[in-house]
């Protein structure tokens, strides 16, 4: 098991559509695996293969929810499709690979899907609600669609620009750091000379 890095945006692999599965040997669970270990150390309730760098239809949904009583129980859905969806909610979402946004999307509040598990066996699926919303934010994925896709032109902008800053003042930091770590060698010197 290993904890694997996630794509951040806007890495444009994350924008890339995936790959059907067709070979479900030790490789791919052995990757389901891992999926599952990063998205528990992430404290996320889904992940797609996408987002860890791996371009093919492959998520996990987290379905058990608030319900704590049955413990956890997480999805693994290869190839997965909708194939009937009703009704609509609106439900705050964030994503493990957008940092530092929350944000209300609307989507259906149910969703019927077919998919194949981890060893290549059909399922069928039911999901509504809370469980409906993280299974349809999962599939994007893997059509290279993020949530910030679902929220107006105007949010978007607003939350680039404000991406931006953040990613700039991080550099300035990192180079800050950098040239504090260049000074260091230097002091040494000196103290050494001091002592002579
Ligand atoms: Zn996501």
């Amino acid at each position: 098991m290993a904890i694997l890095p996630i794509l951040k945006y806007p890495d444009p692999a994350l924008r890339q559509v995936s790959q059907d599965v067709t070979v479900f040997d030790d490789e791919l669970a052995q990757l389901a695996a891992d999926m599952l270990e990063t998205m528990a150390d992430a404290h996320g309730v889904g992940l797609a293969a996408p987002q860890v760098g791996k371009n093919i239809k492959l998520v996990l949904v987290d379905v058990s929810g608030e319900d704590e009583e049955h413990g956890t129980s997480v999805l693994t859905l290869v190839n997965p499709k909708i194939v009937q969806h009703g009704g609509s909610m609106v439900f705050e979402e964030g994503c493990l690979s957008v940092i530092d946004l929350k944000a209300n999307v609307t989507r259906a509040k149910t969703v019927k899907i077919v998919a194949q598990d981890i060893k290549g066996q059909p399922l069928t699926l039911d999901l509504e609600g809370y469980r409906s919303v993280v299974a349809q934010h999962e599939l994007d994925h893997l059509s290279g669609i993020l949530f910030i896709d679902h929220l107006s032109n105007l949010k978007r902008e607003l939350y680039i620009k404000r991406l931006k800053k953040l990613q700039k003042a991080q550099e300035e930091e990192e180079e800050e750091e950098k040239e504090k770590r260049q000074e260091e060698p230097k002091s040494r010197i000196a103290l050494k000379i001091g002592k002579i």
